[in-house]
């Protein structure tokens, strides 16, 4: 998405979801301790959103320690708080346009160097942000910031830009020096979203996705799956949690239209992402404008 695209209140909203989405963040943030559930923390944030007068662009989600990415609490998988590293990634949108971040909290006190080499990159690459930089120069950057700490950047994990009611669009932002040669250009908008582990630097799926999204439209027949369909429907395409709809229906229920809906191939399941090292994995995440001489952070709190 680039800016000179849209009209005067297409960027109003965009600004205002990005605004929206750093202040659930921030709010978020501060929920994160010992002896909390995780799924209150992913409520509180995504009614956050909507007090604020956003919208949810994703569920709220929570990935702790090895898990990397879409980690959503469910009724019967709800982890409490102890000495994790925890991910907390937040998606607001007004109208479809989308403001994407994230950062990291570590309750073990141990991990205090991983959290910064994830926000170091992210801040480096920011500052390198200007028309004609080259997304290989923008992983060059977090790759080094990265290993400079001592970690590895997660290599299958990268930014994104965003498109109306997209959460990912092209280009892909590497988390290294992947020699991609486009260059940005003034205007363009998208998420920069450094990963850095003491692991491997690489994440595979894992089982029991907890988020979906509904991606093709196909004839259903049956009544439990259209009855739950319904409800999914009203997301608009984007992603949601597995326990929205165990708010609506019992969660027998919701297991079964939502495995219906995967067998037909109505829906995109996203299963949390371990570091495939068992690495610890720290994120940070804005969402980025590029502007005449440098980068304007969309998401920064003010
Ligand atoms: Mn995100
Ligand atoms: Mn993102």
């Amino acid at each position: 998405m680039n800016i000179n695209e849209l009209s005067k209140e297409d960027v109003d909203d965009l600004r205002k979801a990005c605004k929206i989405a750093s202040q659930a963040l921030e709010y978020g943030k501060k929920l994160i301790k010992k002896d909390v559930f995780l799924l209150d923390i992913a409520e509180s944030v995504d009614k956050k959103i909507i007090n604020l007068g956003g919208e949810i662009a994703f569920p709220s989600q929570l990935s702790m320690d090895d898990l990397a990415a879409h980690f959503c609490p469910t009724k019967n998988n709800n982890p409490v708080l102890e000495n994790q590293v925890v991910k907390l990634d937040v998606g607001a949108h007004i109208n479809g346009f989308i403001g994407d971040n994230a950062c990291t909290v570590d309750l073990s006190k141990e991990n205090q160097e991983l959290v910064k080499a994830s926000r170091d990159a992210l801040n480096n690459a920011i500052k390198i942000i200007k028309p004609g930089t080259t997304l290989s120069e923008i992983g060059k950057v977090i790759q080094e910031t990265i290993m400079g700490h001592g970690f590895a950047p997660v290599r299958n994990l990268s930014g994104h830009g965003l498109g109306k009611f997209q959460v990912h669009t092209s280009p892909t932002i590497p988390n290294y020096d992947n020699q991609d040669s486009t260059r940005l250009k003034q205007g363009d908008v998208f998420a920069i979203e450094p990963f850095a582990t003491n692991g491997e630097g690489i994440v595979i799926e894992t089982s029991n996705p907890n988020v979906f999204a509904l991606t093709n439209k196909k004839p259903v027949r049956d009544m439990t799956t259209r009855i739950v369909l319904k409800e999914i429907e009203k997301y608009n395409g984007l992603p949601f949690a597995k326990s929205w709809l165990e708010k609506k229906f019992p969660s027998f229920k919701v297991n079964f239209a939502l495995k219906q809906l995967a067998n037909i191939g109505m829906i995109t399941e996203y299963p949390p992402l371990a570091e495939r090292g068992k690495g610890i994995v720290s994120q940070a995440e804005h969402t980025i404008l590029v502007e005449g001489k440098k980068a304007a952070v969309l998401t920064e709190n003010i």
